[in-house]
């Protein structure tokens, strides 16, 4: 099951790609997740990369290509994955062609004032990259990791100065993709408002149930 994962930044779909790793036993991919693992070897690369992203503009495509490529070759991708911030425009979705089959694309989408809550609310872990949120997913102890210890910061691009550009990005580059995909019929549209804490299960048994084709499509989830 080579699963994409479509929506605007703040939509929540690294929390609910989170969610689904564990149950369909995939693994994970963010890309996102992978550029700050590099940022923090402060490396050349590495700040040039934490400046591209602070601003919230999108990454060189050269580069995602091959960060992508080395990513989904690797042996536990075989049985597939969710890839979570990749492609973000259609160069980059032309590549991904060529390297894989994507099984089903999920469109995830929600109002936007959720979408501006949930960015301006997230403080992440730094060292296990875990999600949380100020207003919805709260950490049992105020700025601690409830999985790993970890300290939560938030993030430099989650900042309101960022914010606005990450979604005229996404209009402007990302969305032509909910098209892309639909022609190619892989696209199913997922509407979530609901905090995760109150539809993990709802989440879990509809995605399941459209993975295995036992439904065409999925009501908003609430
Ligand atoms: P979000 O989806 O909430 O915007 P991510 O963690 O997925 O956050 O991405 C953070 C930043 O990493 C993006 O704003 C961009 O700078 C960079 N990035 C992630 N994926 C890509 C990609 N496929 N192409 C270019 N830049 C990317
Ligand atoms: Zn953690």
């Amino acid at each position: 099951m080579k699963l994409l994962f479509l929506g605007s930044p703040g939509v929540g779909k690294g929390t609910y790609a989170q969610v689904l790793t564990d149950v369909l036993n995939i693994p994970h991919i963010s890309t996102g997740d992978l550029l700050r693992a590099e940022t923090k070897k402060g490396t050349s690369l590495g700040n040039e990369l934490a400046k591209i992203m602070e601003k919230g503009e999108l990454v060189g495509d050269d580069l995602m290509l091959k960060l992508i490529e080395q990513r989904i070759t690797e042996s536990d991708c075989k049985k597939g994955f969710i890839l979570d911030g990749f492609p973000r425009n259609l160069v980059q979705a032309n590549h991904l062609k060529n390297l894989v089959d994507i099984t089903h694309v999920l469109n995830f989408k929600a109002n936007d004032e959720v979408i501006i809550q949930r960015l301006s609310g997230r403080i992440t872990c730094k060292k296990c990259s875990k999600i949380f949120n100020t207003a919805s997913i709260i950490p049992k102890e105020e700025g601690i990791c409830d999985k790993c210890g970890g300290e939560l910061f938030q993030r430099k691009d989650d900042q309101p100065e960022s914010i606005q550009n990450r979604l005229d990005v996404y209009r402007e580059k990302t969305k032509p993709l909910i098209d892309h995909y639909t022609n190619d019929g892989l696209l199913v549209e997922i509407v979530i408002n609901k905090n995760i804490t109150e539809i993990r299960e709802k989440l879990i048994t509809q995605i399941k149930a459209y993975l295995e084709g036992k439904i065409d499509v999925i009501e908003e989830i609430k």
